[in-house]
């Protein structure tokens, strides 16, 4: 039997999603702003700055990337269709809520938010048919608020209902990965359904330790972001910690996107010059290998786990 995960341009065999980043984003927007201003959106430019950096992706032998856009990144299905139809990598679609959720679901409880992430993973987002395969939630500086609670517990409620796995951003300064494990598990979730996202951000080894003791893998996923952690340290905390025998529980990421609205093409380019799709096979696979990671290490990080963990949804409750 072939297993499969949907993907934007539908279903695709798990055998086949290759080298994949785990963390990424096509676009990012403030909800609201476009419709409304929509003089500020070139479509068209949007497309084509897309279509050309999934073609260098696929170019440096990566085959999938996962985007993590929730609806107040403002996620837009029929542009990631319209960019999945213009490129040769696979893009993975996810339902949730990041950490600044619509005030809708402030007055919402918990089975009715976790509804609107089942219905995204079982029926397709809106009229598009995509159906989402991760479950996206967040905890930043403020911890976890009342609205932060409901989004965790729903995320939660909607994995166990489809399998689909979790994947998180968290304060990693914080250590709020630990918070979001305790409930996922109160709520009676698999912690090895859910990945731990911007631990990359932290050289706490007993936090990271921790986390992936209790069965989670944890993103490293934001290279690039050299202030929240420079690249020489985010290269020796995971070669440490393959050393230490954890390959299986680590994947790889640049939190990056083709186009946002909060930072120009420019502007990333002048404050945050290896912040793109292709630091990790440009620079980044090469330097772990100077540091002792074994190309089997390298391949269980972006191969074997980011597999394993969309096949895992095979025999969920
Ligand atoms: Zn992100």
């Amino acid at each position: 039997m072939t297993t499969t995960v949907e993907t934007a341009l539908g279903p695709v065999a798990t055998s086949e999603l290759g080298p994949t980043l785990m963390h990424e984003h096509i676009v990012t927007r403030s909800p609201g702003v476009q419709e409304n201003w929509p003089h500020l959106w070139d479509r068209a430019e949007i497309l084509a700055v897309a279509e050309r950096k999934m073609a260098d992706l696929h170019a440096r032998g990566i085959r999938t990337i996962v985007d993590l856009t929730t609806v107040d990144l403002g996620r837009d299905v029929e542009l990631i269709v319209d960019v999945a139809r213009r490129s040769s990598v696979h893009i993975i679609v996810a339902t949730g809520v990041w950490w600044m959720p619509p005030r809708y679901f402030n007055t919402h409880g918990v089975d009715e938010v976790a509804d609107l992430f089942v219905r995204d993973i079982t029926r397709g987002i809106g009229a598009s048919g995509v159906k989402a395969s991760i479950i996206k939630c967040a905890t930043d500086t403020a911890g976890v608020t009342p609205v932060i609670e409901t989004i965790l517990r729903a995320s939660a409620r909607a994995q166990k209902a489809t399998g689909v796995p979790i994947s998180t951003h968290t304060w990693a300064a914080g250590r709020t990965g630990l918070v979001q494990q305790a409930i996922f598990a109160q709520e009676g979730v698999d912690l090895r359904r859910v990945v731990i996202g911007h631990s990359g951000d932290s050289e706490d080894l007993d936090y990271l330790r921790a986390l992936m003791e209790r069965g989670s893998t944890i993103g490293m996923d934001r290279f690039g972001l050299e202030h929240y952690l420079p690249t020489a340290k985010r290269v020796e905390v995971i070669a440490r910690l393959c050393a230490e025998g954890y390959a299986g529980r680590m994947v790889l990421s640049h939190d990056a996107n083709c186009w946002s609205d909060a930072l120009s093409e420019h502007e990333k380019r002048r404050t945050r010059p290896h912040w793109h799709y292709n630091h990790i096979p440009d620079d980044i696979l090469p330097a772990l290998r100077t540091a002792s990671v074994s190309q089997q290490q390298i391949d269980r990080m972006l191969v074997d786990n980011p597999r394993a963990i969309f096949e895992a949804r095979v025999g969920a409750s």
